[in-house]
Parts: C-alpha cells; structure tokens; sequence
C-alpha cells in the first residue's frame, strides 16, 4: 500500500451501502472566472460540473425541495448556492443554468451591490471582483434563481455586537424584499462563522441558513446551520468524477478533516 492513499478495498462504494450512504450535497460557488483565484471556479469547469452532475443522474434542485424530504424517485439531489454576487456569475451561470431550468440561490451582500468585494474584512488572498448591480440581480431572479441574503457588510458575525448583528440580517433582508419585491428567507453566513446567539438571531429572520461546514446533508441538520461544501475543493472535475461517487466522497471527508485542524478558510 503506497503511504497517503487508502487501499482500494477500504473505499465505500455506493452499491456497498446504499441506505446509508447520505445523498444530498449543497455546492457553494463564488466568482466564475478563470484566474484561479481561491474565490474562483474556471466558468467552462462550471459547466462541466452542472453536465456532469445531470449525467450522474442528480435531480438540481432549489433549496425548499432540498429541505422538503428525500427525492420521491430517490435520486440524489444537488443545490447550487453561489456567495457574494460577483458579476460573473451574472455572465456564465445566468445563460447555462436558464437554458438547462437549473435552479439556483445567491446570497447578495447588499451594502455592495454595483461595487466590488473589497469589504473591510476581504483577505487579502481573494482578489478584488465586480458585483452585480440591482437591475443584473433582478435578472437573475426573472431567470429563476432565488435571492438570499449574505448581510449588509460582510462582517464576521460571531464578532458584532447585538445591535450590529440584529442591523446586519434585518437591513438586508428588508433591502433585498424592497428591490425585489419578494419575501427574502435565505441566509448565509459570511465566512461560515456563527456562535450560538448569531443562530438564535438569523432564525428571527429566515427559514434557512447555511454555514461552510463541509459535508453532505444529514436528515437531522438544522436549516439555519446547513453545511456545504465549496467548489473549490472539486477543482478539476475529470479528476473528482462522478461528483457523487465514492472517490469524491472519501476526498471530501480527508479534506474536512485536514481543515478542521487548520481552521476555517477566511472566505
Ligand atoms: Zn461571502
């Protein structure tokens, strides 16, 4: 056995355990661009996982039919959620995603709307991109996708005040309802950090919120603490394959467990 892979007998496969091997997976995006950035997913990579996951045989399915129970023809089940509101998700998954009926949810940071994410608390690793104005957001929604909020700043949750954080998740939702004219009950929390009283106040507001936890769904998850998992670790899709399959799987859990120890990823 060469050191660092797992013998190939060890690998769970789907045929294995089919009862028990969970089935729904929540994908986080940011920017689709091709200057492999941390923050960047290469626009044609984009298509060749949303094809890739259809050819699967996964339903793409909004986050209300994640939350409503299992497939009733029990396939495994996809949700594309995209961070921040880069313009270019505007340029390449608007047009992929209408022309296939994919559904989809963006989390919009509403102090930035027309601006970049050059927001206080940005790293210094991503790089500064263009956001969506209010008018490309509205196409977006005309095309099906769902609108959420990701706050007002971009701030670390965990970190503000009581009157800040109440500031941060009800000015958003309240901006987004005014230029959207809908009921905003979608939250994401920025850089995936919360304590327990951030819960207690996003579930004032919304219905739903997901965190950067990285692992497939679980019948208990609570729907203000949803994990996803970040495209950025299936980069290079001909190599993770099928997404749902069990090399991608055991992939995944090496990867969640190696960034456990390190600390979550300031994105
Ligand atoms: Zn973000």
């Amino acid at each position: 056995m060469t050191a660092g892979y797992p013998e190939r007998a060890a690998i769970p496969t789907i045929n294995a355990s089919p009862a028990r091997l969970p089935m729904d997976l929540i994908l986080t995006f940011h920017s689709l661009d091709t200057s492999g950035s941390v923050i960047s997913y290469c626009p044609d990579q984009f298509r060749q996982v949303v094809e890739g996951l259809l050819e699967e045989g996964v339903a793409l399915v909004s986050m209300d039919e994640m939350l409503k129970g299992k497939d009733p023809d029990n396939r495994p089940r996809a949700l594309l959620t995209f961070d921040d509101g880069f313009r270019s998700v505007h340029e390449h998954a608007l047009p992929l995603l209408a022309e296939l009926g994919v559904p989809a949810l963006l989390y919009v940071v509403t102090g930035w709307v027309g601006r970049t994410n050059r927001w206080p608390t940005q790293g210094a690793d991503a790089p500064e991109l263009d956001l969506m104005d209010w008018s490309q957001l509205r196409e977006l929604q005309a095309a099906g996708f769902e609108l959420g909020s990701h706050t007002v700043e971009h701030p670390h949750l965990a970190e503000l005040t009581e009157e800040n954080l109440e500031r941060e998740l009800a000015s958003s939702k309240g901006q987004l309802e005014d230029e959207l004219q809908q009921t905003v009950r979608h939250f994401s929390y920025p850089y995936g950090t919360y304590k327990p009283s951030t819960t207690v106040a996003v579930r004032k507001h919304y219905s739903t919120a997901t965190t950067t936890d990285m692992r497939w769904l679980g019948a208990s998850d609570d729907p203000l603490l949803l994990p996803r998992v970040d495209a950025y670790y299936l980069r290079g899709p001909e190599r993770w394959a099928p997404i749902f399959g069990a090399r991608t799987r055991t992939y995944l859990k090496g990867r969640a467990a190696l960034r456990h120890i390190a600390g979550h990823l300031r994105r």
